[in-house]
């Protein structure tokens, strides 16, 4: 493995209009992605393996393909995750563990978007959905006191292991945002990697805990997706 692709995914699901419809991916459009990947030979991979990969634990062969959804709004239960489970396709899911709703979007009239609840979580994790932690309230890290850190971190891992049953090692920063100090935290409480908003492939020598990622968007066609996922670094 030379390099490892995580792509990023926000909602999949019918596009509302308003300034972040961008990040809404046509359902039908998201399943012609995962089939062309498929068809390309890329391997769908989970963080667990980029990690483990990066800290030299084994090498692996072919081209990795990794899915992290943000913010866990709720129309992922209906459209994306049935047809990763029903494809065998790992994906992880970052939750927002003390919000119902993306209250932290300014969205207008629109109003905020429901988030899964945790009876979806729980049945999407016992299906195979993999659960990380996008903090307790998507605050921005950098700005945060050590204690309110501490808190979205920390606390936020807890609820979801409690809630799901099963150990949460994947982190993800709100905006991107951090530092020295926020990675530090995010490795203190225990997590095995941490995504950012950087865009790039993953390479040898990466830093688990800042791992850059691809942004795929609703008015990404397929020549553009594909340019995407080939990115040389
Ligand atoms: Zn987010």
């Amino acid at each position: 493995m030379d390099k490892a692709r995580i792509l990023t995914y926000h909602r999949v699901g019918i596009p509302r209009t308003g300034r972040y419809e961008r990040l809404t991916v046509p359902p039908g459009r998201f399943a012609r992605q995962m089939g062309v990947m498929r068809l390309l030979r890329y391997r769908f991979s989970d963080l667990d393996a980029v990690a483990a990969w990066l800290k030299g634990e084994h090498a692996r062969i072919g081209r990795p393909v990794v899915l992290t959804f943000d913010d866990a709004y709720a129309d992922l239960y209906d459209h994306a995750c049935p047809l990763l489970l029903g494809r065998g396709i790992p994906a992880v899911v970052f939750v927002v563990a003390g919000r119902e709703a993306d209250v932290w979007v300014d969205r207008g009239e629109n109003g905020p978007l429901p988030l899964m609840g945790w009876p979806q979580v729980r049945e999407m994790a016992d299906a195979g959905i993999i659960f990380g932690s996008h903090t307790l309230t998507h605050a921005r890290l950098t700005r945060c006191s050590q204690r309110e850190l501490e808190r979205e971190v920390a606390d936020s891992k807890k609820m979801i292991e409690d809630r799901t049953g099963r150990q949460v090692r994947h982190f993800c920063y709100p905006y991107g945002d951090c530092d020295d100090r926020v990675v530090d935290a995010v490795r203190e409480a225990g997590y095995v990697s941490a995504c950012t908003t950087r865009r790039g492939a993953v390479l040898p020598g990466a830093d688990p805990l800042r791992l850059p990622r691809l942004t795929v968007g609703k008015r990404m066609g397929m020549r553009r997706f594909l340019s995407r996922l080939m990115l040389r670094h």
